[in-house]
């Protein structure tokens, strides 16, 4: 993935619609720069006894809406104009689906699978030890992201209750059940996705069965997204992680099977699964082969997703992309550039800021249940999502529609013109 600066390319969107908006100077202003950055040092005592030191970030964007919400990340390239832009991009999401947040992210510049689970428990407890005065229920929640879990969350909650001596469980999400997670919460960014698809396919008149799909990242929102895909009849023909991945034109039927082959060999590449058995034997039977992760997005196929980091694709490869649609579940996985060329080819962009607002849809589902000391079945946070995301994307729809714009222009005027009303 290219190294493209995605600060500089969040304010050069917002720029844009900025000035398409007419946007109150001073709420430009309040939009343009992040309210609060906090960088820590996070020195820890390796497994070997060494010392080592990490870099942490937390980036309060905007709390118009309400308490900073989003994501940390833990991954070597997380810095300061990374968390910058994915700040941003959660005021936009929390004003477009509607829920009662600001803009936060943040992270740590590690590997976490070069640490031991005790090393990394350590960083977490750190983390959340410097992260304590800044964050809370009411002031700032984060919630997993890239290569963070509910085990995370849960040692962050535990930390956090321990440094402020109160009982808070609403001060993360994501958190595992046990401690006071939502049902579904794992699930929901996919989820959300496979419904803002379905909708926005619905405004077009289209329906997704049959279509083909290729996914770049199978992590938690790639794998999830890709089994919700098939329950609306979707055909999975590409997959990929960080390591490579895999083509099988007629469909990869058993998802499951792929998954624990993964989990086995630690990368999809060469999971060519019939039955119990997956490996390289399968490929000829299956008529399928091997592909390189950036591939993933240049497959023939009618739908391709983005689902792992920044930049997957720029003005270098955007040409090639062969599908009608790309629904990014990443965030900010288009460059300008980029968007610029798809919207000449005529692909329709799903854009992250509408079409993963699943997953923060129920953090705050979750932070109701906390805080009102209540447990949503799973049946009742799925209702509820499924009420957020076709709303959000109908709105979305509907303007794009009456505007003769993106669906990205529309989602950032609908974000904009709420800020704007709540910001008065
Ligand atoms: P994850 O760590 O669970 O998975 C990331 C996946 O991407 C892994 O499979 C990794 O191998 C793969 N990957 C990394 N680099 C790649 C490359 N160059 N080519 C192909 N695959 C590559 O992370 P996640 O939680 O699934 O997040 C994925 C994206 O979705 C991120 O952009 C994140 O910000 C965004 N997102 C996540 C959530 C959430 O709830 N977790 C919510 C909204 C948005």
């Amino acid at each position: 993935m290219k190294d493209t600066n995605p600060w500089e390319d969040a304010k050069e969107r917002l720029e844009a619609a900025a000035k398409q908006a007419n946007l109150d100077a001073l709420l430009h202003a309040r939009l343009a720069e992040p309210d609060r950055i906090i960088e820590m040092s996070l020195p820890i005592r390796m497994d070997d006894g060494r010392v080592k030191t990490f870099r942490g970030y937390r980036v309060q964007h905007n709390d118009i809406l309400g308490p900073y919400k989003g994501g940390l990340r833990y991954h070597p390239k997380v810095d300061l104009d990374e968390a910058k832009a994915l700040a941003f991009w959660m005021t936009l999401k929390c004003a477009i689906i509607d829920i009662p947040f600001g803009g936060g992210k943040g992270g740590i510049a590690v590997n976490p699978k070069e640490l031991s689970e005790s090393e990394l428990e350590r960083l977490t407890r750190e983390f959340a030890r410097k992260l304590a005065p800044v964050i809370g229920p009411d002031k700032d929640v984060p919630a997993p992201d890239v290569n963070t879990n509910a085990k995370i969350m849960d040692w962050i909650l535990d930390e956090y209750e321990k440094r402020t001596r109160t009982t808070a469980p609403a001060v993360v999400t994501g958190k595992s059940v046990a401690h006071g997670g939502s049902e579904g919460r794992a699930e929901a960014t996919g989820a959300g996705g496979a419904i803002a698809l379905q909708s926005i396919l619905k405004s077009l008149g289209k329906d997704p069965k049959g279509m083909t799909v290729a996914i770049q990242g199978f992590g938690n929102v790639g794998s999830h997204l890709a089994r919700y895909l098939q329950k609306l009849g979707c055909v999975i023909v590409a997959l990929s992680d960080s390591k490579g991945g895999l083509f099988i034109p007629r469909g990869i039927a058993d998802l499951n099977a792929v998954e624990a082959c993964k989990e086995k060999s630690g990368r999809i590449a060469g999971c060519y699964c019939v039955g119990s058995v997956c490996d390289l034997s399968n490929m000829e039977s299956l008529g399928g082969k091997d592909i390189q992760p950036e591939d993933t997005l240049t497959t023939p196929v009618d739908i391709v997703v983005p689902a792992a980091l920044e930049n997957a694709i720029t003005k270098e490869n955007a040409h090639k992309i062969q599908a009608s649609i790309v629904l990014e579940l990443a965030n900010g996985p288009t460059t300008t550039e980029a968007d610029e060329i798809l919207a000449k080819k005529g692909t329709i962009v799903i854009p992250d800021v509408l079409a993963n607002s699943g997953g923060v849809a129920v953090s705050y589902f979750e932070w109701l249940q906390n805080k009102h000391d209540e447990h949503w079945e799973e049946e009742h946070v799925f209702a509820s999502l499924q009420e957020k995301m076709e709303a959000a994307a109908t709105r979305v729809a509907e303007l794009a529609s009456a505007r003769s714009c993106t669906l990205r222009e529309a989602a950032y005027a609908l974000a904009l013109e709420k800020l704007s009303t709540e910001s008065r």
